[in-house]
């Protein structure tokens, strides 16, 4: 059924003409490229969520985000698609005008439904929307279905890589990168938020007991210096960096989170992190549709 969903091709692009001094290869899996609404990881990780829906026959799905949400749009896309009503339920006021994502995802034919952010917190669903014709995805699609769809993301580059590396929002990805990749590979997680601790906790949970805790080589680790004092918090160094970036190898990128994810791992390839040899993988996740809340002109694509 998920077939009626049609997707371009990815690419992966070698940008190890950066790194030539420290021997490392680097490539970029640019999921970007998927699908211009359903882009990035949002389609991986929502596809067994769908898949259950479907075969459960409910015929609406209800989900949660944020105004610049790229799941909630994801979702809003992915569900027009496939014949299922959307519902999403957004944090905060209904606001006088909505901003570029929410559009896009009413266009979609989502329908919008807003409760306060303390609402919001306890992922209250009004009653009213409550039908047992609806199936309920979690918020960024945090969930072993979600982890086991993220997985799917290595087998769109079946290279010889040392490491995994992605930014991490609810770890969901991350985990389903951990699961694919072991036991040869190291997962490199960059938070985009300042939540290290529950963090782990949260991909901890997605794992088999085995992985857990494997924080040696081969396993995964989280570096917590690069979420710019936290989500969605951006900076002149950060948008500096996207620029040049985008200058140097043609790939653009989103504030919240392959931003900080590429000024990460270059920073740490600089300081000597990895190994000469080694041969890394960054996962771009997509996400550049959150760009449209930036003021005008500070990107260069
Ligand atoms: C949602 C999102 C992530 C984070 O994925 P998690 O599974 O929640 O960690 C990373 N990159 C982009 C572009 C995203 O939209």
């Amino acid at each position: 059924m998920l077939s009626r969903l049609s997707f371009d091709t990815i690419t992966t692009d070698d940008i190890s003409f950066l790194f030539a001094d420290r021997q490392t290869e680097v490539h970029v899996l640019r999921l970007d490229k998927l699908h211009p609404i359903i882009s990035g990881n949002k389609w991986f990780k929502l596809r067994y969520y769908l898949e259950e829906a479907l075969a459960l026959g409910k015929t609406g799905i209800i989900t949660f985000g944020g105004a610049w949400s790229n799941h909630i749009v994801a979702a809003a896309a992915a569900c027009r698609s496939l014949g299922l009503r959307a519902t999403g339920i957004i944090r905060g006021k209904r606001p006088a005008i909505l901003s570029s994502t929410l559009r896009e995802a009413e266009r979609w034919g989502m329908q919008l439904v807003f409760i306060t952010r303390a609402e919001y917190r306890d992922k209250y669903i009004p009653p009213a929307l409550l039908t047992p014709d609806d199936y309920t995805i979690p918020e960024g699609g945090y969930g072993l279905p979600g982890a086991r769809g993220a997985a799917a993301i290595t087998g769109e580059a079946p290279g010889d890589y040392t490491h995994y590396c992605c930014a991490a929002g609810t770890g969901t990805m991350m985990a389903g990168l951990i699961m694919a990749g072991q036991p040869s590979r190291q997962v490199i997680g960059i938070p985009v938020l300042k939540n290290k601790t529950e963090l782990e906790k949260n991909i901890a949970q997605l794992l088999p007991a085995s992985l857990q805790h494997r924080v040696a080589t081969p396993g995964w680790q989280l570096i917590d210096e690069y979420h710019f004092g936290g989500y969605a918090k951006c900076n002149a160094s950060l948008t500096g960096f996207m620029n040049d970036f985008y200058r140097q190898t043609g790939i653009p990128s989103d504030f919240v989170y392959t931003g900080k994810l590429f000024y990460g791992i270059t920073e740490l390839i600089r300081n000597g992190f990895f190994a000469p040899g080694s041969r890394l993988l960054i996962v771009h996740s997509g996400g550049l549709q959150g760009n449209a809340s930036l003021p005008k002109g500070m990107l260069i694509f």
